[in-house]
């Protein structure tokens, strides 16, 4: 795809809000530092879903790129074959697109590079920097030394090149068994730094890869493979997230221990004759979300455990799921530029993600009526089979989003919460002798209350005043509106209300032993026997602003034309704020 466009994203290049890593770039191009290139990667391990956080990087890793008519690349890390699949690399590429990011030139994958890794650790064996290691997991555990304690130098340290090359030639025939053997950079076991302490750099596994197949059975780290990726790449800034500063002195140790003009000739700058300056990492907090879990381990979970139907569940804080939920791509990048980048770990509220999409929707949502909870109302005064369509607004601002044709009939449904025939003080809405505005129709009056041998409320019969549409009554005030539905026309629908899973500000709390004993009872409430006017599921439209109920938007699962099923994606006003 787009070989040789620039990066795109669509709100890029807008009037953004500085951060430290736009104030880095701009000081680097302003050096010339990177031959004035700006290029930047999202480097995923396709093991699981993406969630929020991560688009917290993609936003930033594109948006910086695009405003500074650089590229981005995507790059698939998947150094860990047995815990990848093809799965997780499609659902990530979806995901991207559909959060309105194109990447720089083909997808790239860190075992494309495979070869030439293997190559660059036969130079750093060659230069006596790294050697082969016999020491099982566990004995290279007890040699690393810990915080306080110095580590010890592996028996296999001072092995002779020679021996060294033929012994990881062998682990590549797939000679060894699993942990037989690894590679090792030779740096220092008394470094403060533990990363540092002679760090794998190969490992035998004999896996199938998702993309290479049977080929390998030896595998390279993730920290020896992405300095060097992102160096083959000719990424200029490697953005990543706190977690990957320790490892920043390894990122550098191996590009500067390699010989650069062998880089460069790996390089997608090889036959440029644009300066070569080798990529460097620079570090931003973790996007955090109190009454979530983000990690991709503890989703994961949840997903096996079946706490949720699955990665794309409504109430996963995955893109898939925010998808489903009805988040619109512009929401999540709003959010995502409205959290800022910066280097101090913070906690985000939940209710400013749900901000963000309610303002999105209450922006560009149209309006429908729909009556979850239907009790039906008579109009005495309005013929049987009697049609009177209403014609109005899809949005109260927004006249873009046009017209629609609401049926009004002798039958409607109201919601039963909007009737009480014992209403407490300040009730404005429908009692026994009262009026009421049907929203965008008559107002009506209730003359007679139907029930059932218990006492039950089954109906309601009424009257229009028919000089009240688009005009205040004569002589008295009518408060209320309440929506409603024409019982014969309206379509039938199922509601899912979804609510947050959590209730507890931090269900990842190691305080907490069972993330379950935290689970939101009524983080999904199903609702059946809905009624919806008709424009809802004819016209193109997929999200909408039910009037008084919340935002909703069609399931794309499974919603059908005959069966459509509806998912709240936020209420109108947020009920957790404190
Ligand atoms: P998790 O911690 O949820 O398992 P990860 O960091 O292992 O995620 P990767 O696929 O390795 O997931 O991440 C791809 C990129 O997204 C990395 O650059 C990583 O730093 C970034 N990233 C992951 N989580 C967040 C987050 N919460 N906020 C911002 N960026 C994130
Ligand atoms: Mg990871």
């Amino acid at each position: 795809m787009n070989n040789s466009s620039k990066t795109s994203g669509s709100n890029a290049a807008s009037a953004a809000p500085s951060n430290f890593i736009r104030t880095l770039i701009a000081y680097d191009l302003e050096n010339g530092k990177h031959g004035g290139r700006v290029h930047t990667r999202f480097p995923p391990e396709p093991n699981g879903y993406l969630h929020i956080g991560h688009a917290k990087s993609i936003c930033l890793n594109f948006t910086v790129a695009a405003e500074n008519n650089g590229y981005c690349n995507l790059r698939f890390d998947d150094t860990n074959p047995a815990k990848e699949s093809q799965e997780f690399v499609d659902s990530i590429k979806d995901n991207i697109k559909w959060l309105g990011f194109s990447w720089h030139g083909e997808v790239r994958y860190s075992s494309n590079y495979f070869e030439t890794l293997y190559d660059f650790a036969v130079q750093l064996i060659d230069s006596g920097k790294a050697y082969v290691c016999s020491l099982s997991a566990e004995e290279a555990r007890e040699y690393r030394g810990t915080l306080t304690e110095a580590g010890r130098n592996s028996p296999d340290r001072g092995r002779s090149v020679g021996d060294n090359l033929d012994l990881f030639a062998r682990m590549r025939a797939g000679e060894f068994a699993d942990g037989a053997y690894s590679v090792r950079a030779k740096i220092d076991m008394a470094s403060p730094n533990m990363n540092m302490r002679d760090p794998v750099l190969y490992r035998i596994r004999h896996v199938t890869h998702h993309q290479t197949g049977d080929k390998w059975c030896i595998y390279p780290t993730y920290d020896y493979t992405h300095c060097i990726s992102d160096a083959i790449e000719g990424i200029t800034h490697s953005l990543c997230t706190l977690e990957f500063e320790d490892h920043r002195p390894l990122y550098d140790w191996i590009l500067q221990d390699l010989e650069i003009e062998a880089i460069r000739a790996a390089s997608v700058l090889a036959n440029s004759p644009e300066k070569y300056v080798l990529p460097e990492q620079t570090e931003f907090a973790k996007l955090k979300l109190n009454y979530t879990m983000m990690g991709k381990r503890n989703l994961k979970t949840m997903v096996e455990e079946g706490v949720v139907s699955g990665w794309d569940d409504p109430r996963m804080p995955t893109i898939a799921g925010m998808r489903r939920r009805g988040f619109t791509p512009a929401s999540i990048r709003n959010f995502c530029e409205s959290v800022g980048v910066s280097r101090s770990e913070g906690v985000v509220d939940l209710g400013m993600l749900e901000h963000a999409i309610r303002d999105d929707l209450d922006k560009h949502a149209p309006r429908a009526m729909c009556v979850m909870n239907p009790l039906r109302v008579v109009i005495g005064n309005i013929a049987a089979g009697e049609i009177q369509q209403l014609d109005m607004a899809s949005h109260p601002k927004d006249e873009s989003l046009g017209r629609r044709s609401v049926p009004f009939t002798r039958e409607i449904v109201i919601d039963r919460a909007d009737f009480e025939s014992d209403p407490p003080a300040g009730f404005k809405r429908l009692i026994p002798g009262g009026e009421v505005r049907l929203r965008g129709c008559y107002v009506i009056k209730c003359n007679e209350v139907v029930t059932d041998s218990d006492g039950e409320v089954i109906a309601l019969h009424c009257s229009a005043d028919l000089d009240t549409l688009g005009k205040k009554p004569e002589g008295r005030k009518v408060k209320g509106v309440i929506h409603w539905v024409s019982a014969s026309e309206g379509k039938p629908v199922s509601i899912r209300l979804y609510d947050r899973l959590f209730t507890v500000e931090n269900p990842e709390s190691k305080q907490i032993e069972d993330y379950r004993s935290c689970l939101n009872p009524d983080s999904l409430i199903e609702i059946a026997g809905g009624l919806i006017e008709p424009a809802a599921i004819t016209g193109e439209h997929q999200r909408f602003q039910f009037e008084r109920e919340g935002y909703f938007c069609l399931d794309e699962l499974d919603s059908s034309p005959d069966n459509p099923v509806f998912n709240r994606t936020i209420t109108l006003r947020d009920s957790w704020a404190k």
